[in-house]
């Protein structure tokens, strides 16, 4: 059986009650393909409400999960208290809570451990920066991000692998189809390697990193894209086009 497109749209910190209500409606009535799975991933202060009004066949993700499931830990949430609220998805290992949040590969791991524990799906963010991708460290890093989370996950199937190079996470500058393409491919093949053929069969691998409607449909094309994580044009109305990237 192939693997279900898949398109995540990451709000960030960005929002208000009025401009999020409206992206709910705009996804409620807009044409989407039922072939496609969608995820968004609206601020933490936000995620009762849009799970409240928006349509069910839509999965709401949570920022950020903590890796511990209660207790004294001020201004963190549990994967049981997402699930608890019907919030289905988190995300983990975003490039900007690695790099401004000093979040490491093995707390990143932990942390999706305990949302899978917890009940939920995750979307695991790699990638790697502008120098790292220069001096051909791509690989190597993308591969030892990953490897943290195999330390601690052998149950894959929850998982949505996010590749999102740094350098193109909301500059405008978008990985070239053959860039994507080859670190998607050698993910699945240290899936394949490391985890379980089965594992590199099903799991989606998403790419992330100015995805716009103008760019979607080429990046789609290739074998191992199997959809977006989608920043800043999740905001906007065209996000419907990338969700419909496949029609
Ligand atoms: C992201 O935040 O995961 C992202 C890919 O952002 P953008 O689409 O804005 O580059």
């Amino acid at each position: 059986m192939g693997r279900q497109f898949f398109v995540g749209g990451n709000f960030k910190m960005n929002g208000t009650i009025k401009s999020i209500t409206d992206i709910v409606h705009h996804l409620n009535s807009a044409p989407l393909d039922p072939k496609t799975e969608v995820v968004i991933a609206p601020p933490g202060l936000f995620l009762l409400l849009v799970r409240e009004h928006l349509k069910s066949e839509i999965e709401v993700c949570s920022q950020n999960v903590f890796d511990k499931s209660n207790g004294a830990f001020t201004g963190e949430i549990s994967a049981e208290q997402l699930n608890d609220s019907k919030i289905g998805w988190a995300l983990c290992g975003h490039s900007e809570r690695r790099a401004i949040l000093g979040e490491q590969d093995e707390f990143v791991a932990s942390k999706t451990k305990a949302a899978l524990d917890g009940g939920l799906r995750v979307i695991v963010c790699c990638g790697e920066t502008l120098e790292q991708r220069e001096s051909d460290k791509t690989i190597d890093v993308v591969t030892t991000q990953l490897k943290a989370v195999a330390e601690k996950t052998k149950d894959w199937s929850k998982i949505v692998i996010a590749y999102e190079p740094v350098w193109a996470i909301g500059t405008g500058k978008v990985a070239s189809t053959q860039q994507a393409q080859e670190v998607h491919s050698a993910i699945r093949k240290w899936l394949a390697d490391n985890v379980s053929k089965e594992a590199a069969e099903a799991t989606r691998i998403i790419y992330g990193g100015s995805v716009s409607e103008k760019n979607c449909k080429e990046l789609a094309r290739e074998e191992d894209i199997d959809g977006f994580l989608v920043g800043g044009a999740s905001l906007k109305p065209a996000f419907v086009d990338i969700i419909n990237a496949k029609q």
